[in-house]
């Protein structure tokens, strides 16, 4: 039987990446999306005629603890069990911190760092049982540093690196592993924000002088999901082309 996986915010960007990855590997997959139903639905329609998986789209908004809880349900029920959790759905806000609302904090550490937390819960309840399973989260490479004018971000990025830490220690005696990849600059939406002149001045500070694909981290997701990384546990492992050693 085939493994599958549920990546959130699948429909663009890295998520997206990760599906194909994934597909290409030979796994179900479950893309879960909040806006762009349309990306997500041509995305499944593409994996299963091109790599002949079996794919399914689930809308929930990560940020909400019930949709997390639902989400989880659903995928586990569509495929019969969830091998691998991609924690990878996240939103990013360049604000100074005296500018941004207590709303616009609470969205960002709910989006970005709980949701991790209630899809980690949710499918550890049918994971423990089982004894295996392996999350990977997508922490930043500003969750290991701090950036500024991106407090909340950095903040909800450096919890999701304790979240992983600390959740693999505790799951780990079930056989189930925990790591997170941190990504450096990824051309994506997530980018589209930022002028030429900036993107320019990150390749520059960038040691390899190029920024990242969505693929290079779908890369390193697969391999921490994968038995290649079965002595793996608790790392975040930086994929930033050097910009943070
Ligand atoms: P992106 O292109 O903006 O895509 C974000 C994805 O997350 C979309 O699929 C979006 O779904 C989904 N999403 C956002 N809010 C959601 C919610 N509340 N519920 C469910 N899905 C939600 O971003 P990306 O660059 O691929 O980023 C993916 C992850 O990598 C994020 O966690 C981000 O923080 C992290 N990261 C990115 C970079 C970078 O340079 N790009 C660097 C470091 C870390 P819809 O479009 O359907 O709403």
């Amino acid at each position: 039987m085939n493994k599958s996986v549920l990546i959130t915010g699948a429909s663009r960007g890295i998520g997206a990446a990760c599906a194909e990855e994934f597909a290409k590997g030979g796994y179900n997959i479950a893309i879960n999306y909040l806006n762009h139903e349309d990306a997500a639905l041509s995305l499944k329609e593409r994996l299963i005629s091109q790599y002949g998986t079996d794919a399914v789209c689930i809308r929930a908004d990560v940020g909400e603890a019930r949709d997390c809880e639902r989400l989880i349900k659903e995928a586990h029920e569509r495929f019969g069990f969830i091998d691998v959790l991609v924690n990878n759905a996240g939103v990013s806000m360049q604000k100074l911190v005296t500018d941004t609302s207590a709303d616009e904090w609470d969205r960002m550490i709910g989006v970005n760092l709980s949701s991790v937390f209630h899809c980690s819960k949710a499918a550890l309840k049918y994971m423990i049982p089982e004894h295996k399973g392996v999350i990977v989260n997508i922490a930043s490479m500003w969750g290991e540093v701090g950036a500024s004018m991106e407090v909340a971000y950095s903040a909800s990025k450096s919890g999701v690196i304790g979240l992983t830490k600390a959740l693999s220690k505790e799951v780990a005696p079930s056989n189930i592993r925990v790591n997170a990849v941190s990504p450096g600059v990824v051309m994506t939406d997530m980018m589209k924000d930022f002028d030429e002149e900036t993107v320019a001045w990150l390749k520059d500070e960038t040691p390899l002088l190029t920024l990242g694909a969505p693929e290079d981290i779908a890369k390193a997701v697969c391999f921490l999901a994968s038995d290649e990384a079965r002595f793996i546990t608790g790392q975040i492992l930086s994929v930033n082309g050097g910009f943070v050693i």
